[in-house]
């Protein structure tokens, strides 16, 4: 069996990224043009991240909502209303996207 250099995937990844230089550009395509392994390994690749896009931007995952609970503070579920609890999580570190503002507290769903 036959190995091929580990960083072709790497140039994959790049290339799906649109973030490959030429250079390792052109050492992609030339071991595709001989390489029925990685060109499967591609094609797959490129099946997925078409998959990923098309779906991304219809529907929230179907575990949304669960993580969402997940994220929320456990005394509320308990206890009921305790405004003295647990201070709000910081919005501003973490780099997060995604935010719940929750009893005035701001949930982070991304980590
Ligand atoms: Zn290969």
């Amino acid at each position: 069996m036959k190995t091929c250099p580990e960083e072709l995937i790497d140039y994959m990844h790049d290339y799906l990224d649109g973030d490959i230089t030429s250079e390792n550009e052109q050492k992609l395509k030339h071991h595709l043009q001989q390489c029925e392994e990685c060109q499967h390994h591609f094609h797959e690749l490129k099946k997925a991240i078409a998959f990923v896009q098309s779906t991304s931007h219809i529907s929230a995952p179907d575990d949304f909502t669960n993580k969402v609970m997940d994220r929320l503070p456990k005394e509320k579920k308990k206890v009921g209303r305790r405004r003295e609890m647990a201070p709000p999580p910081s919005a501003a570190d973490g780099g997060c996207s995604i935010h719940l503002l929750y009893d005035r507290k701001c949930v982070c769903l991304m980590e």
